[in-house]
């Protein structure tokens, strides 16, 4: 299949670079851009034309996907000095993917739309695995009109669409998503290391769980006790998977959203402390599960 549309696509990390594969595998014509030259000459391979900067990507794209790692990253893109907004032609759709402060995607679409550019926010749910596999779930902020434009790349590197409302919302939703996540990750390990203190079978108490009301990702997919699930990042000393550095960063977004409003988020901002006491700890870069170590006192043994 081939279109006629042509996409830029700037940040190619772990995320970002399976994602302009895929849009590229689907038929598009992907001109790309990364700080990395590893991260550019890894896509190139893959056959995405990579560009020397930001602004030779756009040259003559219709649609700009950016997968950047935080707020001050896509600001600085958009709007900070020669950013892509004061170039963009009117008429042109932005599509930002990373998870950042909803004031800021508000920021990014305000100055979209004064310029008469579409924008969404898209973040995504799925991890490098969904990435890879186009199996991403977008979670959609901003005019339903541009959504409907950008429904079949999103379907190129995604499975799942959700429209959660106006600009920033997708975002907002993300955050709402990822903060119960955290919290119910670190109970699931506290629950866990008091029925193995009690002298409980980690596996039997989990299978249990597993189908009892306390059900959860973390019982059935990526149960944080070593040895429970095969395939998790538990049973392989924690590496791959969700880092505990981005959980803790989408918990500060949480945090930072709940302030922004007044409201009240007592376990997440708990939860926002215990991934940052998990760092503290030397446990950055692991799977955002091995909070579990930290809630189990010693923790379990790997
Ligand atoms: P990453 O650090 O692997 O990649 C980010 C890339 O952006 C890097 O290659 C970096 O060089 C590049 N970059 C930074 N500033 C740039 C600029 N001005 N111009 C061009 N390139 C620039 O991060 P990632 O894991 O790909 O995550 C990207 C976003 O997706 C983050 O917001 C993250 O929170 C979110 N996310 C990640 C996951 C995950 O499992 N990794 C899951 C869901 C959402």
């Amino acid at each position: 299949m081939s279109t006629s549309e042509r996409v830029a696509f700037i940040g190619l990390g772990n995320m970002g670079g399976p994602m302009a594969v895929n849009l590229q595998k689907a038929g598009y014509a992907v001109s790309a851009f990364d700080l990395s030259a590893d991260a550019l000459a890894k896509v190139r391979e893959q056959g995405v034309t990579a560009a020397t900067s930001a602004s030779a990507a756009i040259e003559g794209a219709q649609i700009v996907i950016s997968m950047l790692p935080a707020s001050r990253h896509v600001e600085a893109l958009y709007l900070g000095d020669s950013g892509l907004m004061s170039s963009l032609p009117a008429g042109t759709l932005v599509i930002d993917c990373s998870t950042i402060a909803p004031a800021s995607a508000q920021k990014v679409a305000a100055a979209a739309k004064a310029r008469g550019v579409a924008m969404i926010d898209a973040p995504v749910s799925g991890g490098v695995a969904g990435a890879a596999a186009g199996t991403l779930t977008f979670i959609v902020g901003g005019d339903v009109a541009a959504l409907e434009r950008a429904r079949p790349l999103l379907q190129a590197m995604g499975k799942n669409i959700f429209h959660m409302g106006e600009a920033g919302a997708g975002q907002v939703a993300k955050l709402c998503n990822n903060m119960a996540l955290g919290v119910i990750m670190a109970v699931t390990g506290e629950a866990i290391a008091l029925g193995v203190a009690h002298g409980l079978d980690p596996k039997a108490l989990s299978q249990m769980m597993a189908v009892s009301t306390s059900r959860s990702w973390a019982t059935e997919v990526c149960n944080p006790w070593p040895g429970v699930l095969e395939n998790a990042p538990s049973s392989r000393g924690y590496a791959g998977g969700f880092g505990n550095d981005l959980m803790l960063k989408d918990l500060g977004l949480a945090v930072e959203a709940a302030m922004g409003i007044g409201a009240t988020i007592p376990l997440g901002e708990m939860a926002r402390n215990l991934y940052a006491m998990n760092k503290q700890a030397g446990r950055g870069a692991l799977d955002f599960s091995s909070v579990v170590k930290l809630v189990a006192g010693e923790g379990p043994k790997t």
